[in-house]
């Protein structure tokens, strides 16, 4: 298999702008594909915010920032993606939306261009059977916020070849990210601990136990958490929040992971956290 020369990332919101830059600041040339210019334009405005904020800190020389953004592309047309060897979906978190996708890109892009997932949950095994290229599609879970989290779990589906895993561990590393391999569940490893955590941060909230500001400084200062529970929620982004939890529901098929109503009640009040402005706690 050829060298990763070139990254697609589909999606250019929370997780596709923060994984573009981060290609972009180890020198990889990106292109970030969204529905419209609009959202194309708003990602490329966080890029640019994001590395602003890493040249006041220091951390990153204004010729480095410079070259970081000259790499990165923007397009809503999904043909553009047939120059690039790996392509990274970092779309909506919904299975339908997502194979949707998968396949129009398969169709678009080389036969040895691996394709991987950003999901939070859905099923690899299934995504990828939905492709025509079930050994090269495996799951790329990055964190949030991409340029400064470390991790990268790796997610094997059924049909995930070892030459695919193989390419997409030494393409972590090269993002100075430490990846971890897990098998393909509901949820993978992260997500299935982290997440139910947080849904039920939620079910105190909702039966009046404590104000979100106690309940998150509880866990901050009570576990040494960088960042409490409801924060977290509004920084993930409540539909994905929703997302993730309906599908470790309906995959183990188990009480324990019902979403909590106020969750859901939220999320149907379009208050989905940050990215709205408002969740657990508002951001003007
Ligand atoms: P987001 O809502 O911020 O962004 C999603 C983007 O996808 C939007 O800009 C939307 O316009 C775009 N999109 C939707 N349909 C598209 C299509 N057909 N073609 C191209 N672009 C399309 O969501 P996000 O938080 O960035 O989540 C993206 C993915 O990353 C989800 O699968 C989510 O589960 C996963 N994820 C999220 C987090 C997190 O903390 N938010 C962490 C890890 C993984």
């Amino acid at each position: 298999m050829t060298k990763i020369n070139a990254v697609g990332v589909i999606g250019a919101g929370i997780m596709g702008n923060g994984i573009a830059q981060s290609c972009a600041m180890v020198g990889i040339p990106v292109l970030m594909l969204d529905i419209n210019e609009a959202a194309v334009q708003k990602g490329i405005a966080k890029i640019v915010n994001s590395l602003d904020r890493l040249v006041k800190n220091h951390t990153l020389s204004v010729a480095e920032k410079d070259a970081a953004i000259a790499l990165i592309t923007g397009t809503t047309d999904i043909n553009a993606l047939k120059s690039v060897d790996l392509v990274i979906e970092a779309a909506t978190e919904n299975q339908a939306l997502k194979i949707k996708l998968l396949q129009d890109v398969d169709g678009v892009i080389g036969e040895n261009v691996i394709l991987a997932t950003n999901t939070s949950s859905i099923s690899i095994t299934k995504l990828a059977a939905a492709t025509k290229r079930a050994d090269k599609v495996i799951g790329m879970h990055f964190f949030n916020p991409v340029p400064l989290m470390e991790l990268v779990e790796l997610i094997r589906g059924l049909q995930t070849s070892d030459a695919t895993h193989a390419k997409v561990e030494e393409f972590a590393q090269r993002l100075n990210k430490s990846p971890i391999t897990v098998r393909n569940n509901p949820g993978f490893v992260v997500n299935r601990i982290l997440c139910p955590m947080i849904n039920e941060a939620i079910f105190v909230l909702s039966e009046g136990l404590a104000t979100a500001e106690a309940i998150d400084i509880g866990m901050k200062l009570g576990c040494k958490h960088p960042i409490g529970p409801l924060a977290l929620a509004d920084m993930i982004g409540l539909d994905t929040l929703l997302a993730v939890m309906e599908v470790l529901y309906d995959g183990f098929n188990d009480s324990k992971y019902r979403p909590a109503p106020l969750l859901k009640e939220m999320v149907a009040a379009g208050y989905m956290g940050r990215k709205s402005g408002r969740g657990f706690f508002t951001y003007p």
